[in-house]
């Protein structure tokens, strides 16, 4: 995750700090290494959305093209199960970053969840990546 809440205030992760998860309350810590852009993690190991995949400079340069206050936006349905919007727009409009690939069926899932949604899809992380996703597309 992108932001956490320390005191009620929205913030990005920085060395050694501590703050709640903005969708379940839970504990998080800040990860600042070197290898894995600079993220929260839930402390539990769990993550409250359970389609969560680890970020990467690709979805961050993705969510910072949008206003921060439409990033990461967690969405609930009426059952509790919660999922976070990479970009949820004023207007409703889900953008989902989707650097690797997934399933057919993750992807009607999510449809179905987030209705309204967008797929900004990375046709360039490896070299045959555009030549599969042209393929998908048929
Ligand atoms: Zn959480």
């Amino acid at each position: 995750m992108k932001f956490a809440n320390i005191e009620g205030v929205r913030v990005e992760p920085f060395p050694n700090a501590h703050g709640t998860c903005p969708h379940c309350g839970e504990a998080v810590i800040a990860k600042c290494g070197n290898l894995r852009v600079w993220h929260w993690a839930h402390k539990s190991k769990q993550h409250c959305d359970r389609w969560w995949e680890p970020e990467t400079e690709w979805h961050r340069r993705w969510k910072n093209q949008f206003p921060v206050e439409w990033q990461e936006q967690g969405r609930r349905a009426e059952s509790g199960e919660l999922h976070v919007a990479d970009v949820l727009t004023p207007h409703g409009l889900v953008l989902e970053f989707q650097h690797s690939a997934i399933k057919r069926e993750q992807v009607q899932t999510r449809i179905n969840f987030h209705k309204n949604i967008c797929w900004i899809v990375n046709g360039r992380r490896l070299e045959s990546s555009l030549a599969q996703f042209e393929r998908a597309l048929e």
